[in-house]
């Protein structure tokens, strides 16, 4: 194709696009009015390339997913062999290899006591089949009273319905005020979580009759502006409710499958949660797919009665196509020691947001694993998602080569795990210099 041809074809793509779809997470006015977006046409490694061949490092794995980078060619080969088999069957009571091995090894690498596998699409959905799982278990042993969830501010769960009432980014819930599921937000400060581990004690203490579970983010809230606790905290919250026999979930879709540095970011922590959700890097990306592990305990209180069964269950759940890539995933980890090769990585971005913290405009950096973000200062008077100072550094990073797409004032990199040094230190300057820019003059 010609140059002129692909221009021609960018300015088409861009005209049906601005005319019929509807953005995710994007303030259709002003992009419709102001955005020149980046077409993408392919992407490779943990590089995008438009349609003009120039490319473009994937400064946020694609929406923290492209854990392996894109088109990893052993989970391109797997998908073509598992569809010439079989692409999709059905599994209520009905099973399949891949799934069947899948939640095995699944089971094998999950934090201790996670012995049952429940399958659905996305990251929403596994933290509502957890709920469902919560409310349910209570329901119908011996516990109706249980229906209340804890969460912390800033948490961020997903967006179907059930899981909305869970996050805690004020900007995201407000719409459905009087829409949503009873859960009460621990205020985590911008300085600190100490405050809200306090209050998740109190309202444990006093209320743990009416609660069914308390949902985390395992050490890294993301959506909330990547904002990284500590260890102890999650001990301490382990500990509570166990004492008085609260399910804690963990949300491992954004921090599972080596984000952090270890495989789950519980570990960390040394603990196990009663429901763990995963998705993202389950399938690298290649196919939406998403899994809810639970405790034994969990799964016999859904035992005896016909009527005691979770009654759900999505058309895709167990696909099989998805759960053989999830399963060549896991095999990838093991083959290619993907998370024995993160420490050098993560010690880069370490250096590298320290350092970046001088930077003018910068107010904070931190890290933790593959994950490296800073606070600009704010340019609204809070700050928090709709600031625009972020998206003043990543149109400078988009120039120089790189896709970063901010948190508001915050910006930061979760490139794919497996990311060349090289590549790496590119993108590391890139972001350096994109802030540089932002803020000279
Ligand atoms: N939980 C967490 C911690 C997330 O970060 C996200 C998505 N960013 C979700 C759940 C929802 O995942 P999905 O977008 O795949 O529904």
């Amino acid at each position: 194709m010609t140059l002129s041809a692909d221009s021609d074809l960018r300015a088409q793509l861009v005209a049906l696009d601005k005319r019929h779809v509807w953005h995710p997470y994007t303030a259709m006015d002003r992009y419709i009015r102001e955005t020149d977006p980046l077409v993408v046409h392919c992407a490779l490694g943990a590089r995008l390339f438009d349609l003009d061949g120039r490319s473009y490092l994937d400064g946020n794995a694609s929406w923290w997913v492209a854990l392996l980078g894109h088109n990893h060619p052993r989970l391109l080969r797997c998908l073509t062999e598992q569809a010439a088999r079989m692409t999709h069957v059905a599994l209520a009571g009905i099973t399949h290899e891949p799934a069947a091995r899948l939640a095995s090894e699944l089971c094998a690498v999950a934090p201790t006591g996670l012995s049952r596998v429940f399958f659905s699409d996305d990251g929403s959905t596994a933290v509502e089949v957890a709920i469902k799982m919560s409310l349910q278990y209570w329901a119908q042993n011996a516990r109706p009273e249980r229906k209340r969830f804890i969460a912390l501010s800033d948490a961020f769960h997903g967006d179907t319905l059930g899981v909305t009432a869970l996050g805690g980014v004020e900007v995201f819930r407000r719409p459905f005020a009087g829409s949503l599921l009873d859960c009460v937000h621990a205020p985590a400060e911008r300085d600190g979580y100490s405050k809200a581990f306090e209050v998740i004690e109190q309202l444990v203490r006093d209320g743990s009759d009416t609660i069914a579970a308390c949902i985390v983010e395992p050490i890294v809230q993301g959506a909330g502006g990547m904002r990284i606790y500590q260890v102890e905290y999650l001990q301490r919250l382990r500990e509570l409710l166990t004492r008085y026999d609260v399910f804690l979930i963990a949300d491992e879709v954004f921090t599972g499958y080596g984000r952090t540095g270890p495989m789950w970011a519980c570990e960390h922590a040394g603990i196990s949660p009663d429901i763990l959700c995963t998705a993202k890097g389950f399938t690298s990306g290649i196919l939406p797919m998403a899994a809810t592990l639970a405790t034994e305990r969990v799964f016999d209180g859904f035992r005896g009665e016909d009527s005691r069964a979770l009654y759900y269950g999505h058309t895709y759940s167990g696909h099989p196509l998805g759960a053989a890539i999830a399963r060549e995933v896991l095999a990838i980890y093991k083959h290619e020691q993907v998370l024995e090769k993160i420490p050098a990585k993560a010690a880069k971005i370490t250096a590298a947001f320290d350092a970046m913290r001088a930077l003018p405009g910068v107010v904070n950096s931190r890290s933790l694993g593959m994950i490296g973000a800073l606070d600009l200062r704010t340019e609204s008077e809070h700050g928090g998602y709709l600031d625009r100072a972020g998206w003043r550094v990543s149109e400078e990073a988009r120039r120089l080569g790189a896709y970063l797409r901010p948190l508001g004032n915050v910006v930061y990199v979760t490139p794919p795990l497996n990311i060349e040094d090289t590549d790496l230190d590119d993108l590391l300057a890139i972001v350096e210099r994109s802030v540089s820019a932002a803020y000279s003059g």
